[in-house]
């Protein structure tokens, strides 16, 4: 297999670029190697610029659940181009992703569209303090919130437990109102509220999805609210990877229980930057103009990036691939699970709707801690010998694959050769 090309660009990237990425995990840091460079995608598939070509299982991490390029996205990002790319005052194309946004979510009236994920969680907490009156938030350990500096502790790192930012440059006032849970253990939640009476709120990942995929046990979910409810604090699910990827609308609902606040992104932007936070009338009503609590944005509803998020989510809606996605992950599982035994490797697998992934380890894992189990170096092998088989994963164990609907019978065949070979290769280490 040739990296060539990849690796030219490498080289010339690292003068003017940090690391020749724009995102920390694209540089393929725990893998070891180089990181691809991409030329084009179409539907289920991926191309690097030596023309190799690869079944993608990253679809840009989540927000390409269509597949690439699907020509209903295509054609309605083409036509709102035409009419000019930014224009600094309201268009109707908001207002209708809006109405979409949500009716997938009974328990939000309003939604405001920022750029990122990562804008869309420091804006709901803005807002959950804005409305309790209270500063401190309880974070679960392994879960990511994007990277604004009060949540950067604990974010998947393995500064767990300890309320330590996880990044250089954050300095120790930005944290200290932040309160840091065991994922899946109300009462490590129970203990905070005992300490403190300044509590606005809790944060998390309905399903966890930046520490490998982690599902919530049974009504950890329900009794987080009903606790949080009895104390007046509010519950923040921050679906950015998890909405509209387990069914249209949010993965909270599956579980019966409704946030107070909801932040989202990846996939209602198919693509493009979009991410949002919404909320019943109530707690929306105090974001600016109508209220004090103060959040902008230059190119927030971006026409063509809204043109993008109307048609991924209304063919979404159309297709309504939930059945399949759990199909092929369930199938996918199947394949990891007897590849490993035939070559007696310890492997667990967490699947959730659209996104999925193999822990390399004999525990059962339900948070963070368990998911550090994981022996990295055999995922190094797993993933470059899936390369080497046309699959692209993210370069990481901690990260979850995603299904997108372009995939078809024979992409899935080809994951489930690669898998088998993978798994050989990790063997022979
Ligand atoms: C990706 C992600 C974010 C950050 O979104 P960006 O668009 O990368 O800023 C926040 N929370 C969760 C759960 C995510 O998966």
């Amino acid at each position: 297999m040739k990296l060539k090309e990849s690796q030219k660009l490498y080289t010339k990237g690292l003068v003017n670029l940090v690391g020749a990425v724009n995102s920390p995990v694209r540089a393929f840091a725990s893998v070891g190697g180089n990181p691809l460079f991409i030329k084009k995608a179409k539907g289920s598939t991926i191309t690097d610029v030596d023309n190799n070509k690869y079944i993608d299982l990253v679809l840009s991490y989540g927000p390409m659940i269509l597949g690439h390029r699907h020509k209903k996205v295509q054609k309605a990002i083409t036509k709102a181009l035409k009419n000019g790319y930014s224009f600094g005052a309201s268009t109707e194309n908001e207002i209708k992703l809006a109405k979409i946004v949500c009716d997938a979510f009974p328990e939000m009236d309003k939604v405001r569209f920022v750029n990122s994920g990562t804008e869309a969680v420091l804006s709901g907490i803005r807002l959950a303090r804005a409305f309790t009156g209270k500063d401190k938030i309880i974070k679960f350990a392994g879960c990511y919130h994007g990277h604004q500096d009060a949540l950067l502790v604990a974010a998947g790192s393995g500064l767990a437990t300890l309320s330590l930012p996880g990044s250089k440059g954050v300095p120790e006032g930005a944290v200290k109102n932040t309160l840091i849970a065991k994922y899946n253990d109300l009462e490590s939640v129970k203990a905070h509220f005992e300490q403190h009476d300044d509590i606005a709120g809790v944060i998390l990942e309905p399903v966890g999805g930046n520490m490998g995929v982690v599902t919530p046990k049974d009504n950890f979910l329900k009794e987080l609210k009903e606790y949080l409810q009895e104390k007046g604090a509010l519950l923040i699910a921050d679906e950015v990877m998890t909405g509209f990827r387990s069914k249209f609308g949010g993965a909270q609902e599956l579980f019966g229980v409704t946030a107070d606040i909801t932040c989202l992104g990846k996939v209602i932007g198919g693509g493009f930057p979009v991410g949002a936070y919404g909320a019943r009338n109530e707690i929306m009503e105090m974001v600016a103009p109508l209220g004090g609590m103060y959040q902008a944005g230059t190119l927030s509803g971006n026409p063509i990036a809204m043109a993008g998020g109307i048609a991924t989510l209304t063919e979404l809606k159309r297709q309504n691939p939930y059945k399949k996605f759990n199909k092929v992950a369930e199938e996918i599982e199947k394949s990891l699970l007897k590849s490993a035994k035939k070559f007696e490797i310890n492997v667990t697998v967490n699947r959730f709707g659209s996104m999925m992934n193999p822990f390399f380890t004999d525990v059962k894992v339900t948070n963070f801690e368990e998911a550090q189990t994981s022996d990295t170096k055999k995922f190094a092998v797993f993933f470059w010998e899936m390369i080497k088989n046309g699959i692209f994963l993210p370069p990481s164990q901690f990260e979850a694959w995603f299904l997108s609907s372009a995939l078809n019978k024979a992409d899935l065949n080809k994951v489930k050769l690669a898998i088998d070979k993978a798994m050989e290769a990790v063997s022979k280490m």
